[in-house]
């Protein structure tokens, strides 16, 4: 008999912990939808009662993830402390592992990325020595604080398998194979560490500070170093089995064409992207061409390339119309440097687009060049695991 209103109770108490959690994250999102606040912002802002605000707000602080701060100079009257994203007693890294360069950038839970707390390097050619520069360059961003990183992001190029919880395979950048360099990173500096496809780690990035903050339908093409796509459908990412959906690169357009890094030949990444445009480039001017040098060139002599531009902005269309025939999203964002990076040449690409595409799915699509980074990506993913990992959201 006395165990009925214990059993009753045990329910009750495990909602309230829940709940308590989720109006916790609901004004962590507000504080990142409308930046720093007043207790009375917050409560007017979230729609929570002032002393729901109150209590989640002692308990946002007790555990680093927001802090208080004085109002500016500009603030008319004179309001409390306001409240503000952990940007000095919490820390997290944000680390891209890209085929040319590798990038460290150490953050609040603000997720603002800014160059001097960034660190660059080429990427090695070794994976070892690759996890050691990650390390040292983190380490040294962080300095004292080593226990208030929270949490690092970890960009990669390829295919990465949630399932087996590695990239199978990464075409571009074949020291990542059968890697995962989440997990040896975690065990190097003693946190929690997540690794993000670099497609993924960019919708997370534009939903968290560009132009897709409020949107729950979009697609993102990254058309740098290889082709990925990311699609947002419905708030979620679109990951299928194991995580691996969205490589558009791989369909085969020239059944003829050059050898892919994936092993078969004349994948549409061969051709529609910044990497091919540097490729044919080298083949024209007979040196290397990287990125840099790539963009220098278009810049100098545009008229000697016209060819090149051409051949890749008419297979940079037909990737952006098969996303937005596929997937109907509300937006499109491209990544890339020398079509999508170049407000002109961005025009011409945007004008093949038009006759590659359902007339009546563009209709529904505005497609933009993304304003978000990598960088800013790798810190979005894990500041979303973060607080994905504390409660759910509600939308
Ligand atoms: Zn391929």
């Amino acid at each position: 008999m006395a165990k009925i209103p214990e059993a009753a109770e045990r329910p009750e108490r495990i909602e309230s912990g829940l709940l308590r959690r989720i109006n916790e994250r609901r004004l962590f999102e507000t504080l990142q939808q409308h930046g720093p606040a007043s207790r009375a912002s917050l409560t007017r802002l979230s729609g929570l009662t002032a002393p729901t605000v109150s209590k989640a707000i002692e308990s946002l602080l007790s555990r680093g993830f927001v802090e208080e701060t004085d109002p500016t100079e500009q603030t008319i009257g004179r309001p409390g402390k306001l409240i503000r994203l952990a940007t000095e007693s919490a820390v997290v890294l944000g680390v891209v592992i890209d085929v040319e360069n590798c990038s460290v950038t150490a953050t609040g839970l603000d997720g603002r990325v800014a160059e001097p707390h960034t660190s660059r390097f080429a990427t090695p050619t070794d994976y070892l020595d690759l996890l050691d520069a990650i390390e040292a360059s983190g380490r040294a961003l962080v300095g004292e604080s080593l226990d208030r990183l929270q949490g690092v992001g970890v960009s990669v190029p390829g295919l990465v398998n949630d399932r087996l919880g590695e990239i199978v395979f990464s075409p571009n950048l074949h020291l990542l194979d059968k890697r995962n360099p989440a997990r040896d990173l975690a065990d190097r500096l003693g946190c929690e560490c997540l690794l993000l496809q670099e497609s993924y780690a960019l919708c997370l990035g534009e939903r968290l500070h560009g132009a897709a903050r409020a949107l729950d339908d979009f697609a993102l093409l990254d058309v740098e170093a290889g082709l990925g796509l990311g699609v947002m459908s419905g708030g979620r990412l679109l990951a299928g089995h194991s995580g691996m959906a969205g490589e558009l690169g791989h369909i085969t357009v020239a059944p003829d064409g050059m050898r892919c890094g994936c092993g078969n030949r004349g994948c549409l990444e061969t051709l529609a992207t910044d990497a091919a445009l540097a490729r044919m480039l080298a083949e024209a001017v007979g040196q290397p061409v990287d990125l840099a040098a790539a963009a220098t060139l278009l810049t100098e002599r545009p008229a000697d390339f016209q060819h090149e531009i051409r051949t890749v902005t008419e297979h940079l269309a037909i990737a952006i119309a098969a996303v937005i025939n596929i997937f109907n999203p509300t937006a499109l964002f491209v990544h890339g440097r020398l079509l999508a990076g170049h407000p002109e040449r961005f025009e011409r690409v945007l004008d093949r687009v038009k006759q590659r595409t359902l007339t009546a799915s563009l209709a529904d699509c505005a497609i933009h060049a993304t304003r978000s980074s990598k960088r800013q990506g790798a810190v979005a993913g894990i500041i979303h695991h973060l607080t994905n990992a504390w409660a759910p959201s509600l939308g």
